[in-house]
């Protein structure tokens, strides 16, 4: 079977996950990542499903459950932080992983650097491609050159930008915004404390000791404040008369250098592959924090390195690889409306439905 070069742009879940199976696989694999120092959000995640069987086809399942936030529940809570409702997240007898986005990072591309050359702060700033293969300038000037490149850079994709016509490759707001920051102690480390008001939300995850605070707030089609003050004046405007721990969560973010802060966007493309380049991740198709993008990324790997298996030239390989991935990725974001409803009710009778629900929810 032909064992190919392939550069990997982008070390977060989805190209440290493909550089580990590719390598594995015994491809020459290069590991481009932009940062200089690998920091995600602390953001608990889910790896369910197909992500589980990928994670353990690599060994990593005894590792990752470590990592596990042990967190089991949601409480919903009013604005002097009494209960209104409990809802169960994972059964007792749940075999998914959920454990911070820094711990499943960390962990992917400590393995992945193992066996592929991972190049820290550097990233494309050209791209040639035929169907020879593919040729990438880098900002020190250098040149690499390989058979197949996967652009697995994220939701603002640089390969994307690089290589796809703007009317093949959409970035649209769904109306959401997000800011995590890093919360003090939490009192129980499996509940995980939610307080709405219409239009905004707010959340305490205990991410296994580390707990996260995230701000969930509906802003339309507005394009985010350009500079740290202006977004912790935002969340302050729109937060100010929200009650429980907001006023001391929103110093954090006041005084804080270490806030994520994002619009939460639908990326499509018409297609995922051109000539030897190939997206995967949150770079062919996300919407951030709807939809699973962490088993889609992990999930879509294997599929990708599988496709490279099965022995048939690249572009017949890379085709397989959209074909059965695709699908998959598009049923989990159909949900993506409801999920952004039940998170971020707009209006005071839908918090009231929402709430309802969920008191009549298993805890
Ligand atoms: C705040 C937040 C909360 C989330 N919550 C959930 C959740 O609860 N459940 C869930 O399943 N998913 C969640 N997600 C989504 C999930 O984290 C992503 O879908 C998943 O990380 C996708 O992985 P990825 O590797 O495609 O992208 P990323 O994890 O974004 O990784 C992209 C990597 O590429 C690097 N990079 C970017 N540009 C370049 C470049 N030009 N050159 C080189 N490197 C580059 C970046 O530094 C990064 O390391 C959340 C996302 C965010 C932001």
């Amino acid at each position: 079977m032909r064992k190919y070069s392939v550069i990997v742009v982008g070390a977060g879940i989805a190209g440290s996950t493909a550089a580990l199976f590719l390598a594995r696989a015994g491809h020459r694999v290069t590991l481009l990542e932009r940062a200089s120092v690998l920091r995600t959000s602390g953001s608990p995640v889910d790896l369910r499903g197909d992500a589980l069987d990928a994670v353990r086809s690599l060994g990593l399942e005894p590792e990752l459950r470590e990592a596990d936030t042990g967190v089991r529940r949601m409480r919903l809570v009013d604005a002097g932080g009494r209960g209104i409702a409990d809802v169960r997240l994972r059964r007792p007898d749940s075999p998914d992983i959920e454990l911070s986005r820094t711990a499943l990072g960390r962990i992917l591309a400590d393995r992945a650097a193992e066996l592929a050359e991972l190049r820290l702060g550097s990233g494309p700033t050209s791209i040639t491609a035929d169907r020879t293969g593919v040729e990438v300038g880098l900002a020190d000037g250098r040149m690499l050159a390989a058979d197949l490149l996967i652009g697995a850079d994220g939701q603002h994709s640089t390969v994307r930008r690089l290589l796809w016509r703007p009317e093949e490759a959409t970035e649209r707001p769904v109306g959401l915004t997000i800011a995590t920051v890093r919360a003090g102690a939490v009192d129980d480390p499996a509940t995980l404390l939610m307080h709405n008001r219409p239009g905004v939300s707010l959340s305490v995850h205990p991410a296994g000791g580390s707990a996260v605070a995230a701000f969930i707030l509906r802003t339309g089609r507005q394009p985010a404040p350009a500079t740290a003050e202006l977004r912790a004046e935002l969340l302050t405007r729109r937060y100010a008369d929200m009650g429980w721990r907001a006023p001391e969560l929103l110093a954090r973010v006041r005084d804080s250098d270490d806030v994520y802060y994002d619009t939460v966007s639908r990326v499509r493309t018409t297609r995922w592959s051109r000539a030897t380049v190939t997206l995967l991740g949150d770079a062919a198709s996300s919407i951030t924090i709807l939809g699973e993008g962490s088993s889609m990324a992990v999930a879509g790997a294997r599929t990708l390195s599988a496709a490279l298996e099965a022995g048939t030239d690249l572009p017949t390989a890379l085709a397989t690889y959209e074909r059965a991935h695709r699908p998959v990725v598009e049923r989990h974001q159909r949900g993506a409306r409801l999920g952004a409803a039940l998170l971020v009710p707009a209006t005071r009778p839908g918090l009231a439905v929402r709430n309802g629900a969920a008191r009549l929810a298993p805890s």
